[in-house]
């Protein structure tokens, strides 16, 4: 019989407070990002001190971020006066992205859980409708988005992938892990192609999460990521060199990887080139489905 354990990440309750007082008293649009998207879209919960469980991400449209500060703190979010013990008071620890804003929830460090705030354009442009006003039961492959209470569309919790559900919170709107893996995807390759080779680790960090046996090669992507996920997901690599293999992937492959415009591939095609992929980077053994 499985432990008993609280049903919700710790995080759940902040981000389902900030949720509910985002929509009911600002009317603000919002995405849930970072560790806790990922764990609700179904990414393992690998241990990193870099991504911990007292903290939750947003993304808000730029233009609604001084707003959704004010909303936030009218609803009984604390803004933080560079504490001597803000633990982000010199960035966001880690090789990670810097906030655009970050409140708190208690004056107390061990009963806080920190809120950070992103700039939508700095991470996913373009989100495809993802952030717009929709049904909380959305249905159907098409729509990117998913809430966090909705247990027809969160994957279940299996063992330590993903969080299921979060019961008895106010609904957390987020991306759907194909989506959440695609966005992923698409700041690699633009940190990749603009800062001269350069991948920031929080990507690779959230990323590395989504390689999974449940997440197979066909799981739903554009064509230009077929063959990239497929290579990703390619091989049994132990947990503290998955980053680097995902790097590794990208920055020996990057040419091959197909332009947004380029024609679909058919499935042998799209094995093969994650094939060779693979066999451009040095974790050339341990194949798991190639
Ligand atoms: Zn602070």
């Amino acid at each position: 019989m499985e432990p008993l354990r609280d049903p919700n990440p710790k995080a759940a309750h902040t981000a389902a407070m900030a949720a509910h007082i985002l929509e009911s008293f600002g009317r603000i649009p919002y995405l849930l990002w970072g560790h806790l998207a990922v764990r609700l879209a179904g990414g393992r919960d690998l241990s990193n001190p870099h991504l911990p469980d007292n903290e939750c991400s947003f993304i808000i449209v730029d233009a609604d971020l001084k707003r959704a500060v004010q909303v936030l703190m009218s609803g009984g979010f604390l803004q933080c006066t560079v504490r001597w013990q803000c633990r982000y008071r010199l960035g966001v620890p880690g090789a990670r992205l810097t906030h655009d804003a970050h409140l708190h929830t208690s004056e107390r460090e061990e009963h806080d859980t920190c809120l950070l705030l992103y700039n939508q354009s700095r991470i996913i442009p373009d989100l495809n409708g993802a952030m717009g006003p929709g049904p909380r039961s959305p249905h159907g492959p098409l729509v990117p988005y998913m809430f966090s209470s909705d247990p027809n569309t969160v994957p279940p919790r299996d063992e330590d992938r993903g969080s299921g559900y979060w019961r008895g919170l106010w609904p957390v709107r987020a991306l759907k892990p194909n989506v959440l893996t695609v966005a992923l995807l698409d700041c690699v390759l633009r940190d990749y192609a603009t800062q001269g080779g350069q991948i920031l680790g929080e990507w690779l960090a959230l990323l590395v999460r989504m390689i999974e046996p449940a997440y197979p090669p066909t799981m739903r992507l554009p064509p230009r990521y077929r063959a990239l996920w497929r290579a990703c997901n390619s091989r049994v690599v132990d947990d503290e060199w998955q980053a680097t293999f995902l790097a590794q992937l990208v920055c020996r492959n990057y040419e091959y990887i197909p332009r947004p415009d380029e024609e679909e591939e058919n499935d042998d095609d799209v094995a093969r080139r994650a094939n060779f992929m693979v066999s451009r980077t040095q974790f050339v053994n341990d194949g798991r489905w190639l």
